[in-house]
């Protein structure tokens, strides 16, 4: 069946992403968002229910008068998958259409082992969930190195050998045949964040995670701003002492030698190296590969003065960096997200606040709000399956083929 001539696609398509964006949204703000005539959108929802692309979700709260219905996009138009690609840990979850988890597996990535081994435990984990569920309709990748978002295409991955131009999309579409969409993990979790952490009106935001690396997604006036080739955001190498150690992407002093998961690791390695005295002595013994940042952050909380100091110092060098942003872009929030902050705490945030507070300008701090994401470790994933359904959402012919496909509703006009 096809559509009435003044519904083109491309508004069909831009009206559903309007509606996916907000969640739930009446027809009345729709029209308003759109700009089209109330009339006008009436007749579209009416047909894209229809279709059963868009549902029915409950009712505004009262403002006196009626009560306004909702809209949201069907979150069983079909499931997807949401991959994430971490140094220590990867991730696989299935989700509705809306992002809302059904199952999740968590299972270390083993990096050393190399690129063919990573991808055909990937490759392993999701055959085993499509097996299960036939209705995945498409695939999103989060993954850390330094991601070209346009093809899909991992450039590099500064702490792993091995990785150089890997196209992760064009490896997963010849494998599955589904619709595959690949982003940095990092601005993966700051669209979950966006979505599910819980802040409707986020417009100037920077997303800082800390994990082994360091990554941010930065949000200018509502928008992700991904820079002149896709790559802004690599918060993680921008230098903080000319003459610091060497870094991974072969600069020296990048932040992700000071305050990184990794970084943490490191200088308590080292640390006992020198025989510093330390609780974590007993935990590592022969073996310095047994340093976690959660046992760092154990030893600190039983009051170890090397992991307390390793922390804090860390949390210091971030501080800093995260003045330079405040200064560069003014936000009206930085959201920390990864496995440091969300382990260590204040141990690492305190310290950081008050690196933050003393370098950035103080006009601008007055008004910023700081805080840790509550999403947890499947952030990455989820935000991954937010943008393949967006893109899934763009191309109306193939969504039309995914609502055909559903249990057929008894429909009257
Ligand atoms: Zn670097």
């Amino acid at each position: 069946m096809g559509w009435p001539n003044f519904m083109k696609r491309s508004e069909t398509a831009k009206v559903l992403k309007l509606i996916y964006d907000q969640q739930l949204v009446s027809r009345t703000e729709l029209a308003k968002q759109a700009g089209a005539a109330p009339s006008h959108m009436t007749s579209m929802v009416r047909r894209l229910l229809k279709e059963d692309l868009v549902i029915e979700a409950g009712f505004a709260p009262s403002g006196g008068g009626r009560r306004k219905v909702l809209l949201q996009v069907n979150p069983n138009l079909t499931h997807l998958v949401g991959i994430d690609i971490g140094t220590a840990n990867s991730r696989i979850v299935m989700a509705d259409f809306l992002g809302n988890v059904q199952t999740a597996k968590t299972f270390p990535t083993e990096i050393a082992r190399g690129q063919d081994f990573v991808l055909s435990k990937v490759h392993e984990e999701v055959r085993c969930v499509l097996e299960q569920n036939p209705r995945i309709k498409g695939i999103g990748v989060a993954s850390s190195g330094v991601i070209d978002h346009a093809t899909g295409t991992v450039l590099f991955w500064p702490k792993v050998s091995g990785w150089k131009n890997v196209p992760l999309k064009e490896i997963l579409e010849r494998e599955y045949g589904l619709p595959v969409a690949v982003e940095d993990s990092t601005r993966a979790m700051a669209i979950a964040h966006r979505r599910f952490g819980g802040e409707k009106r986020l417009d100037n935001f920077v997303f800082v995670s800390v994990g082994m690396g360091i990554g941010s997604a930065i949000f200018i006036d509502g928008r992700l701003y991904v820079g002149h080739k896709g790559l802004a955001g690599e918060l993680g190498h921008t230098t903080i002492d000319e003459t610091g150690d060497p870094c991974s992407c072969g600069n020296r002093g990048c932040l992700e030698v000071f305050a990184s998961g990794s970084a943490i690791i490191n200088r308590v390695k080292i640390g006992l190296q020198q025989k510093a005295t330390s609780s974590l002595v007993d935990v590592v013994k022969d073996d310095d590969s047994q340093l976690s940042v959660e046992n760092i952050v154990a030893a600190a909380h039983s009051q170890d003065r090397l992991s307390e100091r390793v922390l804090s110092e860390a949390g210091t060098h971030l501080g800093t960096a995260l003045a330079s942003i405040v200064n560069l872009l003014d936000p009206q929030k930085i959201i920390l997200g990864g496995a440091v902050p969300r382990a260590a705490q204040g141990l690492f945030l305190d310290p950081m606040l008050r690196a933050l507070r003393a370098r950035a300008l103080q006009q601008s701090l007055n008004s910023l709000d700081i805080i840790v994401s509550p999403l947890g470790t499947e952030a990455a994933a989820v935000g991954a399956i937010i943008i393949i359904a967006s893109q899934i959402l763009s191309n109306y012919g193939e969504l039309s083929s995914l609502a055909s496909r559903q249990p057929v509703k008894s429909k009257s006009s």
